[in-house]
């Protein structure tokens, strides 16, 4: 199936200069969105994933269908604030400033086999934090899973050392 024509591209979005891609249309289009995440859970399921992990609020939308799909668990990663038992943080660069990223500290057991699941690769950033809080916790980050990759922003180069899967790339 070819993905592109299911995602809208918006043009200076949210700010000029920017070709924001827009998932909802996808999602919006019941057989494409399931085509998707069947994609998507055959990598984990090779891979041989326990639980599934996403990062707020695209991550959800693409991690928990997988997690549904192999009859996993899944784990949110959410911005500080919002999880309400104890957690780990990680501080990750945005464009302008800083944020910090947690994760619920019994979330993931020791050795237990992760795949992250989020909507897009621009950076690395989100990914690369929600790794490093995955990896204190003891998983094994065994696969990374996106529906889009920006590759003219070599978010791979932080990823090098994982198996990174993409749907379509721009
Ligand atoms: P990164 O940390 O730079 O890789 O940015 C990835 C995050 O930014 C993802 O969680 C996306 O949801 C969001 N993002 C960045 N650009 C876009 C876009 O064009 N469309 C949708 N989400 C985007």
């Amino acid at each position: 199936m070819d993905f592109k024509q299911y995602i809208t591209i918006v043009e200076d979005y949210p700010k000029e200069g920017i070709r924001f891609k827009d998932i909802t249309t996808l999602m919006q289009d019941g057989q494409a969105y399931k085509k998707a995440i069947e994609e998507l859970a055959n990598f984990a399921r090779e891979k041989n994933a326990d639980v599934i992990v996403g990062p707020e609020a695209r991550g959800f939308v693409v991690g928990c269908p997988i997690a549904f799909e192999l009859e996993k668990g899944f784990v949110p990663v959410r911005k500080k604030g919002k999880l309400p038992r104890e957690v780990i943080s990680v501080d990750y660069g945005l464009e302008y400033g800083n944020d910090s990223l947690t994760i619920h500290k019994d979330a993931i057991q020791k050795g237990q086999r992760v795949v992250i699941a989020d909507d897009l690769l621009a950076t690395g950033g989100t990914i690369e934090a929600t790794i490093n809080m995955v990896e204190q916790l003891g998983g094994e980050v065994v696969g990374i899973a996106f529906l889009i990759e920006l590759t003219y922003l070599d978010g791979r180069d932080k990823l090098q050392d994982y198996d990174v899967y993409t749907l379509t790339q721009y």
